[in-house]
């Protein structure tokens, strides 16, 4: 069985509820503050993990509390974390999450960290093997994003590649996916390009994902266990990177994503119970 690096973004997640949204240059009072596990690289970190791959992951966190946290809950998921850097001079990536009363949420992302994942740390990439499977997302520098995906290529690593959120990236580096991941919003911004992929797969929320010429239906979640659909993208691509890392055909593998999408839903939270410290 081959290995699942995931290259990409880890963030704490700092969530409040207020009953309407301040205005510019107001201050309103929010209740509850949690900290949670988010950010996609690592969400599909933990989510490959769980899915029973052999998963290293790829990025940078601040030399503080949430950095030392998120680190311990990877390493207790059995993700090896030692390509992962620890940075004195920028927090840990921090997304301050204000929920509205409508459930509409208005959020700052603050990169820290992840803004330099840098070429540096490719040294995992240029040591892994055909059995591998990188499995890349956008939060983090797209030249970073590119180069690791050229890379994996010319060492016959499959690149899977969730463009996520969408950015225009080199043809050249969108033609080494396989797949591409996308939502159908990513897909529709991704087909004004004529960028084409070596296989694309689009997800499509409650009615499944369709593979190429392959569509299966979403496992069926009843509405009133619909809790959260906050990185059920993630949890797929994270179990489908598992499943292809352990040469599972295309169905099988698709099964597998669609299952574990599901399975998000019904949590909150992007990750299984993702309080951090
Ligand atoms: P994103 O969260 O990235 O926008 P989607 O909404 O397409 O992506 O969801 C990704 C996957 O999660 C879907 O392909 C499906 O497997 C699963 N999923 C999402 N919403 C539901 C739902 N309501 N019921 C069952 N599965 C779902």
């Amino acid at each position: 069985m081959g290995r699942v690096v995931v290259l990409g973004s880890l963030n704490l997640d700092l969530v409040t509820q207020v009953e309407r949204h301040p205005e510019p240059g107001e201050t309103v009072l929010g209740e509850g503050l949690a900290r949670l596990a988010g950010g996609k690289g690592a969400n599909q970190a933990m989510a490959a993990a769980a899915a029973g791959a052999d998963v290293a992951m790829v990025g940078a966190v601040g030399d503080d509390d949430a950095g030392r946290a998120y680190l311990q809950r990877l390493r207790d998921a059995g993700v090896d974390t030692s390509a992962i850097a620890v940075l004195d001079d920028e927090p840990t990536g921090t997304a301050l999450i204000v929920v509205g009363d409508g459930a509409e949420n208005s959020i700052v992302v603050v990169p820290g960290a992840n803004g330099r994942v840098a070429d540096a740390a490719l040294a995992t990439v240029e040591e892994m093997t055909p059995d591998d499977v990188l499995l890349v997302q956008l939060e983090i520098p797209l030249d970073t994003v590119s180069a690791a995906c050229e890379r994996a290529a010319a060492r016959d690593v499959r690149v899977v590649l969730n463009i996520a959120p969408y950015a225009d990236l080199p043809a050249a580096v969108i033609q080494v996916a396989d797949p591409l991941v996308a939502n159908e919003h990513e897909a529709q911004l991704l087909g004004h390009t004529g960028a084409r992929p070596r296989s694309r797969l689009v997800t499509l929320g409650a009615h499944g994902a369709v593979w190429d010429d392959l569509g299966l239906p979403a496992v069926e979640v009843p509405d009133d266990e619909v809790l959260d659909t906050t990185g059920a993208g993630d949890a797929f691509c994270g179990a489908l990177a598992a499943a292809l890392a352990r040469r599972e055909g295309r169905e099988s593998a698709l099964h597998g994503a669609l299952a574990a999408g599901a399975d998000a839903v019904r949590h909150l939270g992007a990750q299984p119970d993702p309080r951090l410290g």
